[in-house]
């Protein structure tokens, strides 16, 4: 930092001295000056008394020494006596040499005879007094001669007068020697002391600047110093700041991309099946609202095809859903690989895809496509240990002919894939009117059936059960009918699969179970004794937990003996539940009977059978239809009483309508008869009256 008492100190001691020696010079000029004033004056009033005094020797001697030289004028008489006044006058007075000049600028007196005939013309003090200035000249001297002997170490002032004669000549010089060794010897010390005064007084200014200036400076220096630290600290803040801007603007661009790819990702879920990377139902309806728009401006048709999977929801069921949903991601590459027709294929959920063709010409395209969808299946699909073989139904609407907008296409085309499937496996409709009729009716029909058991329309009947051997009755098959006031009576197999659907099965069965054993009661106290009562049991009433403390609730609150209910369940249960074998174990425990309903037109693998605590297997009536007449169903009926026996089974047949069946199936070892042959299912009241006496 700049050094300002440093500066300041050493500018000021110049400038005191500076000032100093200007003053003490000027002090002296002016002493001098007034000291040479006042010892001119005085030179020249003694020149005027020499004058007076001397008047006529005076100009007797400056006549006489015209053209006389040094040695006459020494020796001149007149020289003498003036010498002597001159001497009388100097007494007492600072005068202490007189020389007297010709107008020659000759030396024609002097007081130091020693000097007459010396020549002054040269000197300019003298010219000047020849021009009537008086002109004066400070000397020092080592050693001088005056009247009163040699003096040394003197300061004199001389002084050259003008001698005037008649106006205006001016015949001579006055040279006047005054002794001014005291007035400068005064005036030296009088220097000294102005000199000591001023500096003494420049040196307290000086060092009460200094202190003030030093104090300046201290406080300057602190001042910087916090200057400093608040400038430190507010750069210590600047780099805090900008560092934390920095991090800041890291953690800004770092949200930014995690938000960008949020959104992106956000953008794809919401127009993609994660799971199979295909276009979602959003995906598709925006592709082809599109494409219905473009269709409609150049008036072309395209056709919306709805694919679902025939048997996914055995494949989740029995291999659980990580099989199940490999599996729809091998369906969705294989329909994009295989199919190069779809022109946009996506996912709208579970087992259902739906794709999209455009520019078709005719239905005959769309049914090429539709073809190539159920070819796309003939191959099986492979998943780690599973061989899975599928198949597909499909649905198609046609733009515009089945409907004007991305809805009505799409429920068409549902409508169509229902009606499909419920053709068989691996089929596909055109969409008609006529299923939406009968979707509608459908519709119509559940929601009648909903209110049916409320409204007293549901009714339990009894089919009945024969031994093989005996003939006699053994049981009774307890079959739900519906008599339905506004479309009469409904047949079974048109409302148990609807009832399945809407789940209304299990309110439904569940009222068959206790209706059943409650009737089985009935009859026993009315002394019609039934060996035994079997209720169907959907698949979703054992789906249910609970199920088996319902069935023993209802055991308690009938008071039926369990070993003569026998529960009649299908195969699928083993597909579909879990722990099929532990359920069936759990109910087997409460002495209720089972049978295998259906038997041989499932799919069960074999080596399940064997674990299934069940205790009779129900041969199904298509089977028995074929007897006599197909050897195929004959020879499935031989293995399966081969099977039963060598696994211990008792065997019923179904459907049995006459003697030749019976007598076959009786040839076989076949345990029991069930169907017209031995009678109908009928009402309670009809049965017992029919059965009571037989029995
Ligand atoms: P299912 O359990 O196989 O019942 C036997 C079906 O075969 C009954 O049809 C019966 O009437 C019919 N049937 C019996 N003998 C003959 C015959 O000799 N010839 C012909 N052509 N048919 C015969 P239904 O009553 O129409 O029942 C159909 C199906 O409805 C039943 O098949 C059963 O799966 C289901 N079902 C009926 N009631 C219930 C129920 O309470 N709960 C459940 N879950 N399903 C039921
Ligand atoms: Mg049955
Ligand atoms: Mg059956």
């Amino acid at each position: 930092m700049f050094n300002l008492a440093r500066y300041f100190s050493t500018l000021s001691f110049a400038l005191i001295l500076l000032a100093a020696g200007g003053l003490s010079l000027l002090y002296r000029e002016l002493s001098l000056h007034q000291m040479r004033e006042l010892a001119e004056g005085r030179n020249v009033a003694m020149a005027q008394v020499f004058e007076n005094a001397l008047h006529s020797s005076l100009e007797r001697l400056l006549v006489s020494s015209v053209g006389r030289d040094a040695q006459f004028l020494r020796q001149a008489g007149e020289v003498g006596g003036m010498r002597d006044s001159v001497v009388a006058l100097m007494h007492d007075t600072a005068v202490v040499k007189v020389k007297i000049y010709s107008r020659q600028g000759v030396t024609i007196f002097s007081t130091d005879p020693t000097q007459i005939g010396e020549s002054r013309l040269g000197k300019a003090s003298f010219r000047s007094a020849m021009n009537g200035v008086v002109a004066s000249e400070l000397t020092h001297r080592d050693t001088m001669e005056t009247f009163a002997g040699r003096r040394i170490e003197v300061d004199v002032l001389s002084t050259y007068i003008p001698i005037f004669g008649a106006e205006p000549m001016i015949d001579g010089v006055f040279e006047l020697y005054q002794d001014v060794t005291p007035f400068m010897a005064q005036l030296r010390r009088s220097l000294w002391l102005v000199m000591a005064g001023v500096l003494a007084v420049c040196a307290t200014l000086y060092l009460m600047q200094y202190l003030v200036v030093r104090r300046a400076q201290r406080i300057l220096k602190e001042q910087e110093g916090r200057i400093k630290a608040a400038r430190d600290t507010l750069e210590l803040q600047v780099e805090a700041r900008t560092e934390e801007l920095k991090r800041a603007n890291r953690q800004l661009q770092g949200e930014i991309v995690v938000r960008r790819q949020a959104e992106s990702k956000l953008n794809y879920l919401a127009y993609h099946d994660p799971l199979t990377g295909l276009a979602n139902r959003r995906g598709f309806i925006e592709r082809l609202e599109q494409s219905l728009r473009e269709a409609a401006d150049k008036q072309r048709r395209l056709a919306v095809l709805f694919i679902d999977l025939d048997q996914f929801k055995q494949v989740n069921d029995s291999l659980g859903h990580g099989v199940g949903d490999d599996l729809l991601v091998a369906v969705a590459a294989r329909l994009a690989e295989h199919v190069p027709l779809i022109d946009m294929l996506a996912r709208l959920g579970g087992d259902e895809f739906i794709c999209l063709m455009e520019g078709v010409h005719s239905e005959a395209d769309a049914a090429l496509l539709a073809e190539e969808i159920n070819g796309a299946f003939t191959a099986s699909f492979r998943l780690g240990d599973h061989e899975l073989f599928l198949s597909a139904s499909v649905g198609i609407s046609l733009f515009p002919g089945d409907g004007q907008s991305v809805l009505e296409l799409l429920r068409n085309a549902d409508t169509a894939m229902y009606s499909a499937k419920a053709v068989g496996r691996a089929q596909y409709h055109f969409y008609t009117p006529e299923m939406t009729r009968a979707a509608q009716e459908r519709i119509r029909l559940e929601n009648l059936l909903h209110g049916a058991l409320e409204l007293g329309e549901i009714s339990v009947h009894f089919q009945p059960q024969i031994d093989a051997d005996s003939r006699q009755l053994v049981g009774a098959e307890a079959l739900l009918r519906w008599q339905c006031a506004r479309l009469g009576t409904v047949d079974p197999g048109c409302f148990i699969p609807l009832a399945e659907d809407s789940g209304d099965i299990i309110g439904l069965g569940n009222w068959a179970l206790r209706e059943s054993c409650r009737q089985l009661m009935e009859w026993q106290q009315d002394g019609f004794d039934l060996p035994q009562v079997s209720v169907n049991i959907s698949v979703k009433q054992l789906e249910r937990p609970g199920f088996v403390e319902n069935l023993a609730a209802i055991l308690k609150e009938t008071g039926i003996e369990p070993s003569r209910l026998k529960l009649e369940i299908t195969e699928s249960v083993v597909m579909v539940i879990a722990d099929a074998c532990q359920l069936l174990e759990r109910l087997c425990r409460l002495g209720v009977t089972l049978a295998l309903d259906d038997f041989g037109t499932g799919y069960s693998s074999l080596s399940y059978l064997k674990l299934l605590p069940v205790h009779q297997l129900k041969i199904d009536r298509s089977f028995v239809t074929g007897i006599g007449s197909n050897s195929g169903d004959e020879a499935i009926i031989e293995t399966v009483m081969a099977l039963a026996r060598s696994l211990g089974f008792e065997v019923l047949a179904e459907g049995v309508e006459n003697a030749v069946q019976a007598e076959f199936l009786a040839g076989l070892g076949c345990h029991q008869f069930q169907g017209f042959l031995y009678g109908e299912a009928l009402a309670a009241r009809e049965f017992s009256a029919q059965w009571q006496v037989a029995a």
